[in-house]
Protein backbone atom coordinates (compact mmCIF):
# COMPACT_ATOMS: atom_id res chain seq x y z
CA UNK A 1 0.00 0.00 0.00
CA UNK A 2 1.20 3.28 -1.13
CA UNK A 3 1.78 6.71 1.61
CA UNK A 4 -2.19 7.76 0.19
CA UNK A 5 -3.60 4.80 1.09
CA UNK A 6 -1.84 4.36 4.23
CA UNK A 7 -2.61 7.63 4.98
CA UNK A 8 -6.47 7.26 3.41
CA UNK A 9 -6.60 4.22 6.08
CA UNK A 10 -5.44 5.75 8.86
CA UNK A 11 -8.24 8.49 8.57
CA UNK A 12 -11.15 6.38 8.18
CA UNK A 13 -9.85 4.43 11.48
CA UNK A 14 -9.47 7.58 13.06
CA UNK A 15 -13.43 8.62 12.11
CA UNK A 16 -14.45 5.15 12.80
CA UNK A 17 -12.66 5.35 16.23
CA UNK A 18 -14.68 8.56 17.27
CA UNK A 19 -17.71 6.90 16.32
CA UNK A 20 -17.00 3.91 18.64
CA UNK A 21 -15.82 6.30 21.59
CA UNK A 22 -19.35 8.14 21.33
CA UNK A 23 -21.17 4.79 21.08
CA UNK A 24 -19.35 3.62 24.33
CA UNK A 25 -20.36 6.38 25.94
CA UNK A 26 -24.13 6.22 25.15
CA UNK A 27 -24.20 2.45 25.41
CA UNK A 28 -23.28 3.25 29.01
CA UNK A 29 -25.49 5.99 29.67
CA UNK A 30 -27.81 3.15 28.64
CA UNK A 31 -26.23 0.74 31.03
CA UNK A 32 -26.52 2.00 34.16
CA UNK A 33 -29.80 3.84 32.83
CA UNK A 34 -31.09 0.09 33.01
CA UNK A 35 -30.07 -0.12 36.31
CA UNK A 36 -31.41 2.51 37.76
CA UNK A 37 -28.85 5.87 37.16
CA UNK A 38 -31.09 9.09 36.37
CA UNK A 39 -28.33 11.03 35.23
CA UNK A 40 -30.23 14.32 36.46
CA UNK A 41 -27.59 16.66 36.47
CA UNK A 42 -27.07 15.78 32.45
CA UNK A 43 -23.94 14.56 32.91
CA UNK A 44 -22.09 14.13 29.32
CA UNK A 45 -18.24 12.80 28.36
CA UNK A 46 -16.81 14.56 26.13
CA UNK A 47 -13.28 15.41 25.24
CA UNK A 48 -11.13 18.41 26.48
CA UNK A 49 -7.83 19.45 25.11
CA UNK A 50 -6.25 20.19 28.39
CA UNK A 51 -7.02 16.08 29.73
CA UNK A 52 -8.48 14.26 27.18
CA UNK A 53 -11.77 12.98 27.83
CA UNK A 54 -13.66 14.31 30.85
CA UNK A 55 -17.27 14.94 32.18
CA UNK A 56 -19.28 18.18 31.99
CA UNK A 57 -23.12 18.72 32.23
CA UNK A 58 -25.14 19.89 28.83
CA UNK A 59 -27.51 22.18 30.90
CA UNK A 60 -26.32 22.55 34.97
CA UNK A 61 -24.40 24.70 36.64
CA UNK A 62 -22.29 23.90 39.83
CA UNK A 63 -21.93 25.64 42.91
CA UNK A 64 -19.99 24.82 46.23
CA UNK A 65 -21.98 22.16 48.08
CA UNK A 66 -23.49 20.69 44.94
CA UNK A 67 -23.73 17.25 44.28
CA UNK A 68 -22.07 16.05 41.06
CA UNK A 69 -23.16 12.62 40.70
CA UNK A 70 -25.53 10.10 42.65
CA UNK A 71 -24.69 6.54 41.20
CA UNK A 72 -26.87 3.71 42.57
CA UNK A 73 -24.33 1.29 44.43
CA UNK A 74 -25.79 -1.63 41.81
CA UNK A 75 -23.61 0.55 38.75
CA UNK A 76 -20.70 0.16 40.90
CA UNK A 77 -18.52 -2.89 40.47
CA UNK A 78 -18.00 -4.11 43.90
CA UNK A 79 -17.21 -7.15 45.91
CA UNK A 80 -21.22 -8.11 46.21
CA UNK A 81 -20.82 -7.64 42.10
CA UNK A 82 -18.51 -10.79 42.08
CA UNK A 83 -20.24 -12.52 44.83
CA UNK A 84 -23.25 -12.62 42.40
CA UNK A 85 -21.20 -13.68 39.55
CA UNK A 86 -21.84 -17.54 40.02
CA UNK A 87 -19.92 -18.23 36.55
CA UNK A 88 -16.80 -16.62 37.83
CA UNK A 89 -16.97 -17.94 41.32
CA UNK A 90 -17.34 -21.60 39.72
CA UNK A 91 -13.71 -20.78 38.04
CA UNK A 92 -11.81 -21.24 41.36
CA UNK A 93 -11.18 -24.34 42.66
CA UNK A 94 -12.16 -23.98 46.26
CA UNK A 95 -10.12 -27.03 47.55
CA UNK A 96 -6.89 -24.76 46.60
CA UNK A 97 -8.04 -21.80 48.86
CA UNK A 98 -5.02 -21.91 51.16
CA UNK A 99 -3.33 -19.07 53.74
CA UNK A 100 -0.42 -19.20 51.57
CA UNK A 101 -2.08 -18.25 48.26
CA UNK A 102 -3.61 -14.77 49.45
CA UNK A 103 -4.09 -11.84 46.96
CA UNK A 104 -5.30 -8.31 47.32
CA UNK A 105 -8.97 -7.65 46.25
CA UNK A 106 -7.51 -5.11 44.06
CA UNK A 107 -6.15 -8.78 42.19
CA UNK A 108 -9.02 -10.05 42.09
CA UNK A 109 -11.18 -7.21 40.36
CA UNK A 110 -8.31 -7.10 37.81
CA UNK A 111 -9.20 -10.60 37.03
CA UNK A 112 -12.84 -10.03 37.05
CA UNK A 113 -12.16 -7.26 34.25
CA UNK A 114 -11.40 -10.16 32.54
CA UNK A 115 -13.34 -12.15 32.89
CA UNK A 116 -16.29 -9.87 31.76
CA UNK A 117 -13.83 -8.61 28.66
CA UNK A 118 -13.60 -12.08 27.53
CA UNK A 119 -17.62 -12.24 27.88
CA UNK A 120 -18.17 -9.83 25.71
CA UNK A 121 -21.37 -8.85 24.63
CA UNK A 122 -22.54 -11.65 27.02
CA UNK A 123 -21.32 -9.67 29.73
CA UNK A 124 -23.57 -7.06 31.61
CA UNK A 125 -21.31 -4.29 32.03
CA UNK A 126 -19.69 -4.53 28.41
CA UNK A 127 -20.53 -1.40 28.08
CA UNK A 128 -18.25 -0.31 30.67
CA UNK A 129 -15.27 -2.72 29.73
CA UNK A 130 -14.95 -0.98 26.43
CA UNK A 131 -14.84 2.47 27.94
CA UNK A 132 -12.21 1.87 29.61
CA UNK A 133 -9.14 3.10 27.96
CA UNK A 134 -6.68 0.32 26.09
CA UNK A 135 -3.57 1.80 27.66
CA UNK A 136 -2.25 3.70 30.95
CA UNK A 137 0.38 5.78 30.77
CA UNK A 138 2.16 4.95 33.90
CA UNK A 139 5.35 4.60 33.85
CA UNK A 140 5.04 0.95 34.66
CA UNK A 141 4.33 0.80 30.76
CA UNK A 142 7.77 2.62 29.57
CA UNK A 143 9.45 0.27 27.41
CA UNK A 144 12.67 -1.53 28.50
CA UNK A 145 15.27 1.80 26.97
CA UNK A 146 12.95 4.25 28.46
CA UNK A 147 13.13 3.08 32.05
CA UNK A 148 17.12 2.60 31.82
CA UNK A 149 16.61 6.83 31.08
CA UNK A 150 14.53 7.27 33.52
CA UNK A 151 15.85 8.38 37.84
CA UNK A 152 15.74 5.11 40.57
CA UNK A 153 12.82 6.39 42.14
CA UNK A 154 10.35 6.08 39.13
CA UNK A 155 12.23 2.69 38.72
CA UNK A 156 11.79 1.50 42.25
CA UNK A 157 7.61 1.95 42.17
CA UNK A 158 7.84 0.21 38.67
CA UNK A 159 9.80 -2.80 40.36
CA UNK A 160 7.15 -3.01 42.96
CA UNK A 161 4.27 -2.34 41.14
CA UNK A 162 5.58 -5.35 39.08
CA UNK A 163 6.45 -7.74 41.70
CA UNK A 164 2.77 -7.30 43.08
CA UNK A 165 1.60 -8.30 39.34
CA UNK A 166 3.53 -11.33 39.55
CA UNK A 167 2.99 -12.64 42.62
CA UNK A 168 -0.87 -12.00 42.66
CA UNK A 169 -0.89 -13.59 38.95
CA UNK A 170 0.56 -16.64 40.02
CA UNK A 171 -1.22 -17.07 42.70
CA UNK A 172 -4.51 -16.18 41.00
CA UNK A 173 -3.30 -18.98 38.31
CA UNK A 174 -2.47 -21.59 41.20
CA UNK A 175 -6.54 -21.38 43.06
CA UNK A 176 -7.74 -21.48 39.46
CA UNK A 177 -9.24 -25.05 37.59
CA UNK A 178 -6.94 -25.75 34.77
CA UNK A 179 -9.74 -25.59 32.37
CA UNK A 180 -10.71 -24.61 29.12
CA UNK A 181 -13.53 -21.81 28.04
CA UNK A 182 -16.74 -23.93 27.43
CA UNK A 183 -17.33 -21.22 24.65
CA UNK A 184 -14.16 -20.73 22.73
CA UNK A 185 -12.39 -23.68 23.71
CA UNK A 186 -9.38 -21.37 25.00
CA UNK A 187 -7.34 -22.48 28.21
CA UNK A 188 -8.24 -20.07 30.55
CA UNK A 189 -4.70 -18.59 32.30
CA UNK A 190 -2.84 -19.71 29.46
CA UNK A 191 -4.59 -18.05 26.88
CA UNK A 192 -7.21 -15.95 27.58
CA UNK A 193 -6.14 -14.58 30.81
CA UNK A 194 -2.35 -13.57 29.48
CA UNK A 195 0.09 -11.74 32.35
CA UNK A 196 0.10 -8.85 29.51
CA UNK A 197 -3.52 -8.83 30.01
CA UNK A 198 -3.68 -9.28 33.69
CA UNK A 199 -1.42 -6.55 33.50
CA UNK A 200 -3.58 -3.70 31.49
CA UNK A 201 -6.16 -4.74 33.97
CA UNK A 202 -4.43 -4.14 37.05
CA UNK A 203 -3.93 -0.94 36.28
CA UNK A 204 -7.42 -0.56 34.76
CA UNK A 205 -8.64 -0.82 38.64
CA UNK A 206 -5.42 1.18 39.52
CA UNK A 207 -6.02 3.97 37.72
CA UNK A 208 -9.97 4.22 37.86
CA UNK A 209 -11.32 2.79 41.23
CA UNK A 210 -12.90 4.27 44.22
CA UNK A 211 -12.87 4.06 47.70
CA UNK A 212 -16.04 2.18 49.50
CA UNK A 213 -16.26 1.37 53.00
CA UNK A 214 -16.65 -2.81 52.68
CA UNK A 215 -18.49 -2.85 56.03
CA UNK A 216 -21.76 -0.95 54.08
CA UNK A 217 -21.59 -3.11 50.89
CA UNK A 218 -19.89 -6.92 51.71
CA UNK A 219 -22.40 -9.54 52.25
CA UNK A 220 -22.62 -11.64 55.64
CA UNK A 221 -21.54 -14.71 53.86
CA UNK A 222 -18.31 -14.08 51.41
CA UNK A 223 -17.01 -16.87 48.96
CA UNK A 224 -13.75 -14.85 48.12
CA UNK A 225 -12.87 -13.58 51.93
CA UNK A 226 -10.50 -16.75 52.75
CA UNK A 227 -7.95 -14.97 49.36
CA UNK A 228 -8.35 -11.83 50.54
CA UNK A 229 -4.90 -10.15 52.04
CA UNK A 230 -7.41 -6.99 52.74
CA UNK A 231 -11.05 -5.88 52.91
CA UNK A 232 -12.57 -5.27 49.35
CA UNK A 233 -12.89 -1.32 49.84
CA UNK A 234 -12.17 -1.27 46.31
CA UNK A 235 -14.99 -0.62 43.30
CA UNK A 236 -15.20 0.29 40.02
CA UNK A 237 -17.32 3.24 39.18
CA UNK A 238 -18.45 3.28 35.53
CA UNK A 239 -18.81 6.63 34.21
CA UNK A 240 -18.23 8.11 37.03
CA UNK A 241 -14.42 6.79 36.86
CA UNK A 242 -14.32 9.76 33.78
CA UNK A 243 -13.82 12.48 35.94
CA UNK A 244 -10.25 13.83 35.79
CA UNK A 245 -7.99 15.20 39.06
CA UNK A 246 -7.50 18.62 39.97
CA UNK A 247 -6.12 20.26 42.70
CA UNK A 248 -8.38 23.39 42.26
CA UNK A 249 -11.25 21.65 43.87
CA UNK A 250 -12.45 19.83 46.75
CA UNK A 251 -14.80 16.89 46.55
CA UNK A 252 -16.08 14.47 48.98
CA UNK A 253 -17.35 11.03 48.12
CA UNK A 254 -19.78 9.10 50.30
CA UNK A 255 -22.04 5.99 50.19
CA UNK A 256 -25.85 7.66 51.18
CA UNK A 257 -29.37 6.24 51.37
CA UNK A 258 -31.44 7.72 48.81
CA UNK A 259 -35.06 8.27 47.63
CA UNK A 260 -37.82 6.27 49.14
CA UNK A 261 -36.87 3.21 48.94
CA UNK A 262 -33.48 4.36 50.72
CA UNK A 263 -31.38 2.55 48.02
CA UNK A 264 -27.40 3.33 48.47
CA UNK A 265 -25.64 5.38 45.94
CA UNK A 266 -22.25 6.93 45.48
CA UNK A 267 -22.75 10.04 46.49
CA UNK A 268 -20.00 12.81 44.79
CA UNK A 269 -20.05 16.78 46.07
CA UNK A 270 -18.03 19.39 45.25
CA UNK A 271 -16.46 20.71 48.59
CA UNK A 272 -15.23 23.87 47.37
CA UNK A 273 -13.50 25.57 44.25
CA UNK A 274 -11.19 28.27 43.44
CA UNK A 275 -13.54 29.50 40.79
CA UNK A 276 -15.17 32.47 42.00
CA UNK A 277 -18.20 32.05 40.00
CA UNK A 278 -20.20 28.67 39.11
CA UNK A 279 -18.80 26.18 37.09
CA UNK A 280 -21.18 26.73 33.91
CA UNK A 281 -22.76 24.58 31.30
CA UNK A 282 -19.81 22.35 28.97
CA UNK A 283 -17.13 23.04 31.39
CA UNK A 284 -14.94 20.31 32.53
CA UNK A 285 -16.19 19.10 35.95
CA UNK A 286 -13.09 17.52 38.12
CA UNK A 287 -12.79 15.98 41.17
CA UNK A 288 -10.33 15.78 43.74
CA UNK A 289 -8.63 12.22 44.36
CA UNK A 290 -6.93 13.40 47.67
CA UNK A 291 -3.77 15.97 48.00
CA UNK A 292 -1.53 14.00 45.85
CA UNK A 293 1.88 14.51 44.64
CA UNK A 294 2.86 14.76 40.99
CA UNK A 295 5.25 11.33 41.83
CA UNK A 296 2.08 9.91 43.05
CA UNK A 297 -0.12 11.21 40.57
CA UNK A 298 2.34 9.85 37.60
CA UNK A 299 3.23 6.30 39.14
CA UNK A 300 -0.11 5.31 39.87
CA UNK A 301 -2.47 7.68 37.25
CA UNK A 302 0.03 8.50 34.49
CA UNK A 303 -0.21 12.24 34.66
CA UNK A 304 1.24 14.93 36.64
CA UNK A 305 0.04 18.66 37.22
CA UNK A 306 2.02 21.50 36.01
CA UNK A 307 2.60 24.32 39.32
CA UNK A 308 0.66 21.68 41.36
CA UNK A 309 -0.22 23.42 44.66
CA UNK A 310 0.03 20.10 46.71
CA UNK A 311 2.99 18.97 45.44
CA UNK A 312 6.97 17.95 46.93
CA UNK A 313 10.62 16.74 45.58
CA UNK A 314 11.82 14.05 47.82
CA UNK A 315 14.96 12.58 48.31
CA UNK A 316 16.27 9.45 49.37
CA UNK A 317 19.29 8.86 51.62
CA UNK A 318 21.11 7.14 48.75
CA UNK A 319 20.66 10.50 46.71
CA UNK A 320 22.54 12.09 49.61
CA UNK A 321 25.24 10.01 49.45
CA UNK A 322 25.45 9.73 45.88
CA UNK A 323 25.47 14.35 46.16
CA UNK A 324 28.52 14.43 48.80
CA UNK A 325 30.25 11.96 46.61
CA UNK A 326 30.68 13.78 43.81
CA UNK A 327 30.81 17.52 45.24
CA UNK A 328 34.36 18.51 46.47
CA UNK A 329 33.41 20.85 49.11
CA UNK A 330 32.57 17.09 51.01
CA UNK A 331 35.61 15.57 50.33
CA UNK A 332 37.34 15.44 53.73
CA UNK A 333 33.92 15.03 55.44
CA UNK A 334 34.14 11.21 57.48
CA UNK A 335 30.74 9.88 57.03
CA UNK A 336 30.43 6.82 59.84
CA UNK A 337 28.53 4.09 59.48
CA UNK A 338 27.15 4.91 62.53
CA UNK A 339 25.36 8.23 61.83
CA UNK A 340 23.63 5.83 58.87
CA UNK A 341 22.83 3.37 60.69
CA UNK A 342 20.77 6.05 63.41
CA UNK A 343 19.03 7.75 60.55
CA UNK A 344 17.56 4.02 59.15
CA UNK A 345 16.96 3.14 62.51
CA UNK A 346 14.67 5.64 63.59
CA UNK A 347 13.39 6.56 60.43
CA UNK A 348 14.78 10.02 59.44
CA UNK A 349 15.53 8.93 56.07
CA UNK A 350 11.80 9.27 55.52
CA UNK A 351 9.79 12.16 54.58
CA UNK A 352 13.00 14.20 53.51
CA UNK A 353 11.55 16.46 51.06
CA UNK A 354 11.25 20.59 49.85
CA UNK A 355 8.14 22.37 49.33
CA UNK A 356 7.80 25.51 47.80
CA UNK A 357 5.85 27.28 50.56
CA UNK A 358 7.02 25.35 52.97
CA UNK A 359 10.68 24.68 52.91
CA UNK A 360 12.86 22.26 53.39
CA UNK A 361 10.72 19.48 55.34
CA UNK A 362 12.68 18.71 59.42
CA UNK A 363 14.20 15.38 58.70
CA UNK A 364 15.76 16.55 55.65
CA UNK A 365 17.17 19.16 57.95
CA UNK A 366 18.21 16.56 60.96
CA UNK A 367 19.91 14.00 58.41
CA UNK A 368 22.28 17.06 56.55
CA UNK A 369 22.87 18.45 60.33
CA UNK A 370 23.98 14.47 61.26
CA UNK A 371 26.19 13.80 58.32
CA UNK A 372 27.52 17.23 57.99
CA UNK A 373 27.65 19.46 60.95
CA UNK A 374 27.87 16.50 63.97
CA UNK A 375 31.27 15.76 65.13
CA UNK A 376 29.97 12.83 67.72
CA UNK A 377 29.10 9.12 66.38
CA UNK A 378 27.80 8.37 69.22
CA UNK A 379 23.62 7.24 69.69
CA UNK A 380 23.19 9.07 72.99
CA UNK A 381 24.32 12.08 71.39
CA UNK A 382 22.92 11.64 68.10
CA UNK A 383 19.79 10.79 69.44
CA UNK A 384 20.13 14.32 71.61
CA UNK A 385 20.68 16.56 68.72
CA UNK A 386 18.26 14.82 66.44
CA UNK A 387 15.21 14.78 69.12
CA UNK A 388 16.71 17.73 70.90
CA UNK A 389 15.16 21.75 69.98
CA UNK A 390 15.37 22.75 66.68
CA UNK A 391 17.90 25.78 67.18
CA UNK A 392 20.88 23.28 67.92
CA UNK A 393 20.64 22.90 64.51
CA UNK A 394 22.75 24.11 61.83
CA UNK A 395 21.50 26.12 59.41
CA UNK A 396 21.52 23.60 56.60
CA UNK A 397 20.00 26.02 53.36
CA UNK A 398 23.17 26.03 51.61
CA UNK A 399 23.35 22.42 51.30
CA UNK A 400 20.09 21.98 50.64
CA UNK A 401 21.10 24.15 47.68
CA UNK A 402 23.43 22.03 46.72
CA UNK A 403 21.56 19.59 46.66
CA UNK A 404 18.92 20.60 44.73
CA UNK A 405 21.07 21.69 42.32
CA UNK A 406 22.93 18.13 41.77
CA UNK A 407 19.00 16.95 41.35
CA UNK A 408 18.17 19.44 38.61
CA UNK A 409 21.60 18.29 37.14
CA UNK A 410 20.57 14.43 37.41
CA UNK A 411 17.42 15.00 35.99
CA UNK A 412 18.47 17.05 33.06
CA UNK A 413 20.32 14.26 32.00
CA UNK A 414 17.50 11.64 32.10
CA UNK A 415 15.73 14.09 30.10
CA UNK A 416 18.37 14.27 27.85
CA UNK A 417 19.05 10.78 27.40
CA UNK A 418 15.36 10.20 26.63
CA UNK A 419 15.71 12.81 23.65
CA UNK A 420 18.06 10.45 22.11
CA UNK A 421 15.41 7.97 21.65
CA UNK A 422 13.92 7.84 18.12
CA UNK A 423 10.39 7.45 19.95
CA UNK A 424 8.91 7.70 23.09
CA UNK A 425 5.88 5.54 24.15
CA UNK A 426 2.99 7.59 25.35
CA UNK A 427 3.94 6.72 29.21
CA UNK A 428 7.93 7.57 27.91
CA UNK A 429 6.25 11.11 27.03
CA UNK A 430 3.99 11.78 29.95
CA UNK A 431 7.50 10.25 32.08
CA UNK A 432 9.24 12.69 30.53
CA UNK A 433 7.22 15.86 31.23
CA UNK A 434 7.50 14.88 34.76
CA UNK A 435 11.36 14.98 34.92
CA UNK A 436 10.79 18.60 32.92
CA UNK A 437 8.42 19.64 35.58
CA UNK A 438 10.45 18.41 38.53
CA UNK A 439 13.00 20.87 37.13
CA UNK A 440 11.34 23.71 36.85
CA UNK A 441 9.59 23.10 41.05
CA UNK A 442 13.46 22.45 41.88
CA UNK A 443 14.79 25.53 39.91
CA UNK A 444 11.40 27.49 41.88
CA UNK A 445 12.90 26.50 44.87
CA UNK A 446 15.98 27.87 44.46
CA UNK A 447 14.69 31.43 42.93
CA UNK A 448 12.21 31.63 46.03
CA UNK A 449 15.08 30.67 48.80
CA UNK A 450 17.50 33.01 47.03
ZN1 LIG B 1 -13.92 -18.21 25.55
Amino acid sequence: MGRTGRARLRKKRTINANITKEDTFSALQQQLGMLGWRNAYALTARNFPSTGRGICSKTQNFCAGDRLISLPLKCLVTICTLEESSHFKSQFDTKKFHKDLKIPFQALLALYVLHEQHLEEASHINAYIKSIPKQFSTPYFCTIAELQRLPEEILEKTVAQNRVIRESYACLKNIFHNNKCCYCGKQYFDDIYTLTAYKWAYFAVNTRSVYVLSRQIKPEKCFFQTILTDEPNMALAPFLDLFNHSSDVQTNADLLPIGPNKQLEYVLTLESTKLASAIPPRKQLFISYGTLSNYTLLTEYGFFISHNPDDYFSFSLTDIEEFLKQDKTYSNIMLHRNKFTFIRAHNLHDEMFVHLEDGASHNLCVVLHLLLHEQSIYPNVLNQVAFGSAERLANVEAEIRSLVGYKINSYKRFVHDLEQLTALSESGVVAKGYLEECIRFLNDYLDKAA
